[in-house]
């Protein structure tokens, strides 16, 4: 993974090859960006820098001998921890290694619920255990074959729990010439003892336009297509690429008949939704569509301010907004917003599809059909 690769990030980019110019790599480093922002793959792109042995000005060369088995992840003194199944066959991370390469050099910015499916492990919960607590400090107690610097890169320190304690004394006082890059998504669910060794290297959300332009230029997508999927990722590139796998925007079916049955209070119709049509879209593309729901409320809430010209949509979806707009009040559109954010929240939080969905859906049903208003007919029949 080169640095000219990854979307955006200039200024991560820049400190991170100062830190080897100016020979103050420091051996354990917090990677800390949300989602789909390509905080792994800097990881990856800064130990491969590191390693190269024919640096250029701004990037590794992508062609030396180390280079070219970082870029294949086979490299001997590159090591990965990541959270997976545990089981009798599969007791440490590197049972997985051959998937993970797969998974990482297809797709650099996954999401965890990506990766899990690549893992095929149903509904376990995926974790990073004390067997590979142990199995890290073994490998970083080798010596490094070839390279200047032996690299272990762990994905997802939240999911290490109280097992992190035992890697406290490597992350403190690592073997000679090594490397600790942890990458996490989320703060607040590490170690504090953990963060307290690590230097924070901070990667911000990617904006709107550097997702727009990989859209167009790197994935050959339209640009009326790719605006819509960049405004609805939101900065989350896993966000963006799920969302191209789909010719056309597959939610918006969805949501126009779920709205039609909540608006007409439709209770044999919500329930056959909750139980069938949302579980199947598995949690991945559960928030996807929450995501693209709260977006378009958004619009709406733009639309009866008066704000069209902001109003990003053509077509049907926007004489959707249009209509909608002209027959629910601003405080129920608002409530509505709320409603679906806190349920992305929970799916977040690996709620039970089937129940969170009914529930939400009944909650939509007292904001739009039993709160009166004034300006009249509701627009779905
Ligand atoms: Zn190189």
């Amino acid at each position: 993974m080169q640095f000219k690769n990854i979307i955006g990030h200039q200024q991560v980019k820049t400190h991170l090859i100062n830190t080897v110019k100016e020979n103050r790599v420091s051996h354990a480093q917090l990677f800390l960006g949300p989602q789909g922002s390509g905080n792994l793959a800097l990881a990856v792109a800064y130990a491969q820098y590191i390693n190269c042995e024919n640096k250029l000005e701004n990037d590794s060369c992508g062609q030396c001998s180390s280079c070219n088995k970082y870029q294949k992840l086979i490299h001997p003194d590159l090591h990965f921890s990541y959270p997976f199944f545990a089981s009798k066959e599969t007791p440490v991370a590197s049972s997985y290694l051959e998937q993970w390469r797969k998974c990482f050099i297809a797709n650099p910015y996954l999401s965890l619920d990506h990766w899990r499916e690549h893992l095929d492990g149903g509904n376990k919960q995926a974790n990073i255990n004390i067997a590979e607590a142990h199995d890290i400090i073994k490998k970083l107690s080798l010596k490094a074959f070839e390279a200047d610097y032996k690299v272990l890169i762990l994905w997802l320190p939240e999911y290490l729990d109280i097992q992190g304690n035992a890697l406290l004394k490597l992350i403190e006082e690592p073997p000679e010439k090594t490397l600790f890059l942890l990458v996490s998504e989320n703060q607040d669910r590490i170690l504090n003892t953990i963060i307290s060794r690590t230097q924070l290297v901070k990667i911000g959300k990617l904006p709107h336009n550097e997702v727009l332009t990989f859209l167009t230029e790197q994935k050959g997508i339209p640009a009326p297509r790719a605006t819509e999927i960049a405004f609805i990722a939101d900065g989350n590139v896993q966000a963006a690429l799920n969302l191209i796998e789909h010719d056309e925007n597959p939610f918006f079916n969805l949501l126009i008949g779920w709205l039609r049955f909540i608006v007409t209070d439709s209770g044999l119709n919500i329930i056959q939704f909750c139980d069938a049509d949302f579980p199947k879209l598995g949690r991945e593309n559960q928030k996807n569509f929450l995501l693209y729901a709260i977006n378009m409320f958004r619009q709406i809430i733009l639309m009866q301010q008066g704000l069209e010209q902001l109003v990003l949509l053509q077509g049907e979806e926007q004489e959707f907004v249009r209509k909608f707009s002209e027959n629910y009040t601003l405080a129920q559109l608002r409530e509505a917003t709320n409603l679906l954010e806190q349920t992305h929240y929970k799916v977040e939080r690996n709620a039970n599809p089937k129940i969170l969905f009914l529930d939400v859906s009944l909650q939509l049903v007292l904001i739009f059909k039993y709160q009166t208003f004034p300006q009249g007919t509701q627009y779905i029949k």
